[in-house]
């Protein structure tokens, strides 16, 4: 039996960071990872998604450049070039987070690891390792959805890193995060895409005017959505696929992408017999400081299905390092996350939803405006930007920001960082405009678009 301060199981953002930070607090640390170290993010999930949407992104400039004087020559893209680049990348990160980890001083154990008992884990080989200590940082992944017939000739997001050439025709169930960007990476690169989801409008949860925007924008490039539908059953047809929907109607594919939400990692880790409560979703459940029913045993990430985002398991296993080894109690604020939907064109947001914000502050003005990006006056290209600030007119602050265009990711973070400072809309109109950009207009909104008084 190895003894050690801090025992973590799961090598993803949570986990690493957690490990990392215990150990510069002098804890004797074990991390047990059964796949790949960097998780989700950096394996098979932001990291090379948001390569693949660099990827996607060129067509259009190409398009785009006719109308700036330049003729470029015959363009081909070849899907084996950009997944050997990037399965090179991801392996180059996997193996830096290796050597942060070993330089921090942790004990790496490449095996999956499970409970024997509170403070015990068990590795494949046998090898029982002791903490004091124990987080649990196992992440989650793809949901199977609905059983229906056929479901194995399906793929998930997983899959889609295992492609070894660009399908022609894709049928993608879900219209959450996950579901969009891959279609949209898909879309660019130029297979035909459909996108089955059973509500009336896309991302769930998000601004309603951004939902239509974006959904319109996306249906300009060539998406066609199908609103309010399910997958019945997926069968072979001579050499592709064919998914027929639950009113009948079928679609043929020659890639059949599932995107229907994540399950967290808890199955077959030992976590109930150890006395650890979890949710009717399987999530652990945590209180406080990210600590589970059972005192010495912690879970951060997306094992405990609070926000989904890799930054915010990176800020979990910080504070709790901080807080069990580093004598510094740090909490987690789990409002105000900005984030991005890395669609193209994509989307940006930070704060309350026109919906939310309504809940809350019944005088709340909204500043909206969609226009034709500069570029797009020699492009010709038809996409429009959209943006929207929520203001509570009591008290001037800035509430909510919703944006629709090139580089909205890069500004939901930064104008995070003024919700942060609790920013006014004066002080977004005092702000000089960096003339000409996109974002003067989030300086330039003098009139309200709709006044609500409830
Ligand atoms: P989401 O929760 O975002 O979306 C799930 C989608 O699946 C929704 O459209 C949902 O529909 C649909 N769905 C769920 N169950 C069913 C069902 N039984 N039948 C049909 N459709 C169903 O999950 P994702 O998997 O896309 O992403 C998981 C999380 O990962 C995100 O919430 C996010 O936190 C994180 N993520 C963040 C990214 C980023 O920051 N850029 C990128 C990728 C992931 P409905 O709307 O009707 O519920």
């Amino acid at each position: 039996m190895q003894q050690f301060d801090l025992v973590v199981i799961g090598g993803g953002s949570g986990g690493v960071r957690a490990a990392r930070i215990a150990a510069g607090h002098g804890a004797k640390v074990a991390l047990v990872e059964e796949y790949r170290l960097g998780g989700t993010c950096v394996i098979r999930g932001c990291v090379p998604k948001k390569l693949m949407v660099y990827a996607s992104r060129f067509a259009q400039e190409f398009e785009e450049a006719h109308g700036f004087g330049w003729t470029v020559g015959q363009s081909h893209f070849d899907w084996a070039t950009l997944k050997a680049n990037r399965d090179r990348e991801v392996a180059r990160l996997e193996s830096v987070y290796r050597s942060n980890l070993l330089a921090a001083g942790v004990t790496l154990f490449d095996s999956r690891a499970v409970l024997q008992e509170s403070h015990v884990v068990r590795l494949t080989d046998g090898t029982l390792l002791q903490g004091k200590t124990i987080l649990v940082a196992t992440g989650a992944r793809p949901e199977t959805g609905p059983a229906i017939p056929g479901l194995e000739l399906s793929i998930d997001s997983n899959g889609f890193f295992e492609l070894e050439q660009l399908p022609k025709q894709v049928v993608v169930q879900g219209a959450g995060y996950i579901a969009l960007e891959l279609a949209c990476v898909l879309r660019r690169l130029g297979s035909e895409v459909s996108v089955v989801l059973r509500g009336e409008q896309i991302l769930r949860g998000f601004d309603d005017e951004l939902r239509a925007h974006l959904s319109n924008e996306l249906a300009a490039i060539g998406i066609r959505f199908l609103f309010g539908r399910t997958f019945a059953a997926i069968s072979r047809q001579g050499a592709g696929l064919q998914v027929t929907l639950d009113d009948g109607q079928t679609l043929d594919a020659d890639c059949v992408l599932r995107a229907v939400g994540r399950t967290p990692n808890t199955a077959g880790l030992g976590l109930q017999e150890a006395g650890v409560a979890l949710d009717a979703k399987g999530a652990v459940r945590v209180e406080g400081l990210s600590q589970t029913s059972v005192p010495h045993i912690h879970a951060v990430g997306d094992v405990t299905n609070r926000v989904n985002l890799t930054p915010m398991a990176i800020r979990e296993g910080h504070a709790f390092a901080d807080t069990v080894f580093g004598k510094t109690p740090r909490g987690v604020d789990h409002t105000l996350i900005p984030s991005a939907v890395f669609t193209t064109p994509e989307a940006g947001v930070v704060g309350l939803t026109e919906a939310q914000a309504l809940q809350q502050y019944p005088h709340l003005d909204v500043y909206r405006t969609t226009f034709r990006p500069m570029k797009a006056t020699l492009s010709g290209h038809a996409s429009r930007v959209f943006m929207k600030l929520l203001v509570d007119r009591d008290t001037d602050r800035v509430l909510g920001f919703h944006a629709v265009g090139p580089d909205s990711g890069e500004l939901a973070q930064l104008v995070g960082v003024t919700l942060q400072l609790g920013a006014t809309k004066s002080a977004f109109d005092a702000t000089l405009a960096v003339h000409p950009t996109a974002a003067e207009e989030l300086v330039t909104m003098r009139t309200a678009t709709v006044r609500h008084n409830l």
